[in-house]
């Protein structure tokens, strides 16, 4: 890959720090821009247990001001504060929600947060999102769930250089057959 700049999103919990810290690892030429982390320095975000409340409108346009070069940008705003004319590629990290239930009870979220989070992970909103914000030729769904870091980070390696190989993630089909919408939503 030549001055490429990736985005991985997702939900929280899906890995995305996990990832991208493996990727400067293996390739130092990389650095690593947090979107939560330059949106509290720069004062647009507060930070609520592990999650921040954050006015995109002027993250996105404090972010506009930026060159990316060779950059793994991190974060599940990505959608709502970059451009399609920012990034090479999307990942989006899709994990199965009874996973990341897991991983929600173990960082204490409230139930609530737990099924806002996890419903959003089996609606696959940030996927939604990133086809819209960066296209479908730039955004490629990887699933997580039972891979170690080293699998997902050769099958992001592999999407980059093909240009090709998104997942087809169906996790509203799994719960059905599960009988457990109830589980996951309110109504
Ligand atoms: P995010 O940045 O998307 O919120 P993290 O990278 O913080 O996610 O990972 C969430 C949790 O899942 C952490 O406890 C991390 O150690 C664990 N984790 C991340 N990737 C994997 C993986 N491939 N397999 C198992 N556990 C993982
Ligand atoms: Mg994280």
């Amino acid at each position: 890959m030549n001055c490429v700049n990736l985005v991985i999103t997702g939900n929280p919990g899906v890995g995305k720090h996990t990832i991208a810290d493996l990727f400067v690892k293996q390739d130092s030429s990389y650095q690593i821009f947090d979107i939560n982390k330059f949106a509290i320095e720069k004062g647009f975000g507060e930070k609520i247990h592990d999650e921040i409340e954050v006015d995109t409108t002027k993250l996105k346009s404090e972010i506009g001001k930026l060159n990316f070069e060779k950059s793994i940008i991190v974060g599940h705003l990505a959608p709502y504060v970059l451009d399609e004319s920012d990034i090479d590629f999307a990942i989006i990290l899709r994990k199965n929600p009874y996973e990341l239930m897991k991983i929600y009870e173990e960082r204490k979220y409230q139930s609530s947060k737990i099924k806002e989070n996890a419903g959003s992970e089996i609606l696959g909103v940030i996927a939604n999102d990133s086809i819209i914000s960066f296209g479908k030729k730039k955004s490629f769904e990887v699933d997580v769930t039972n891979k170690t870091p080293e699998m997902i980070l050769e099958k992001i390696h592999d999407i980059t250089n093909n240009q090709k190989g998104s997942d087809a993630v169906d996790w509203l089909r799994l719960i059905e057959e599960k009988n457990e919408i109830g589980k996951f939503f309110d109504y």
